[in-house]
């Protein structure tokens, strides 16, 4: 019996040899340059750390392609956390934080609400004419007028069993305000309007009374400018208890009732308390506003001023 040696044939050898560390430096070549293209990278390049890339990954595209285009800036996390953060705004945050908080801690959410509302500029700086056609919805503040000189068409004498003499105001809101006294009346309390619709020349009147007197910082700080003002709208009533006024109203039950139901009726308290900065108004207990009972629970559930929401869900 013969016995022949196997001879290993090297060729095939070689050319698998060759293949396996094509394939290598091929998966090599992929992954670094998957790498090198990849968000990651281009975000850790611009100076953003492990943890920092991970939060802004998190954002769509858009936030990401920003971050990878522009230098590293230590405001934009924070800002694009933030709930109400507004693309289209981005700018005038920063702007606002380099201005006012140089090396200050930076309190985001309120640097986003003064931004929102346009309160970042000078009250009746910067000013718009609101956008009508939101209906009850529209905003009217220190930076949204009316139409020069506006006048709602359906005004109506208000009864001496609601409003202290002399008041009018829009139809529906005089219906919202009786079913609302309804209710103050079976939980056991008593609304009073008074006052409510102004006219442009009555505004005009007060607001320039005020000027002659007292100066126009003066003016402004008490008085809204005619077109300026929610009374003007015929949407706004100012609302007392029998007897109360402005120092002691916001004390009373009826005050906290109202401010706790008013939304169920269409109302919302315009001018909280601690927002001052935001609204451009001192705390008035005593000023309500109309929108529709869907919208003013909306903004009630919202937490928000009627400002800042309209600025995050109505404005466009
Ligand atoms: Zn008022």
């Amino acid at each position: 019996m013969s016995y022949t040696k196997r001879r290993i044939k090297k060729g095939p050898i070689i050319i698998l040899c060759m293949l396996v560390l094509v394939i290598i430096l091929v998966v090599i070549g992929i992954n670094l340059y998957k790498k090198y293209t990849s968000d990651e990278y281009k975000l850790s390049e611009k100076g953003y750390k492990e943890d920092e890339i991970n939060e802004i990954l998190k954002f769509d595209e858009k936030y990401i392609t920003y971050a990878i285009n522009h230098d590293y800036e230590d405001d934009f996390i924070p800002l694009i956390k933030e709930k109400y953060f507004l693309w289209k705004n981005y700018d005038k945050y920063i702007k606002y934080i380099d201005d006012v908080y140089g090396n200050k801690k930076v309190d985001y959410d309120k640097v986003i609400a003064l931004v929102n509302v346009g309160a970042n500029n000078e009250p009746y700086t910067h000013t718009k004419k609101t956008n009508m056609d939101k209906g009850y919805a529209i905003l009217v503040n220190k930076y949204n007028s009316l139409p020069d000189k506006y006048a709602p068409e359906d005004i109506v004498e208000m009864s001496n069993w609601y409003a202290y003499p002399n008041n009018r105001i829009r139809k529906d809101v005089y219906d919202a305000f009786k079913e609302m006294s309804e209710g103050a009346k079976e939980a056991g309390y008593t609304l009073i309007v008074n006052s409510s619709y102004r006219s442009y020349e009555e505004q005009k009147e007060i607001y320039d009374d005020y000027e002659d007197s007292r100066g126009k910082e003066y003016a402004d700080t008490y008085a809204a400018r005619p077109d300026f003002s929610e009374h003007q709208t015929g949407l706004s009533l100012d609302i007392f208890s029998p007897g109360a006024n402005m120092s002691n109203f916001a004390e009373t039950e009826t005050f906290k009732w109202l401010s706790e139901n008013c939304y169920k009726y269409g109302f919302i308290l315009r001018y909280p308390e601690g927002k001052e900065d935001i609204t451009g108004y001192s705390y008035e207990a005593w000023h309500y506003r109309y929108l529709g009972k869907e919208l003013a629970k909306k903004v009630y559930d919202s937490g928000l001023t009627y400002d800042e929401y309209y600025a995050y869900y109505l404005d466009d």
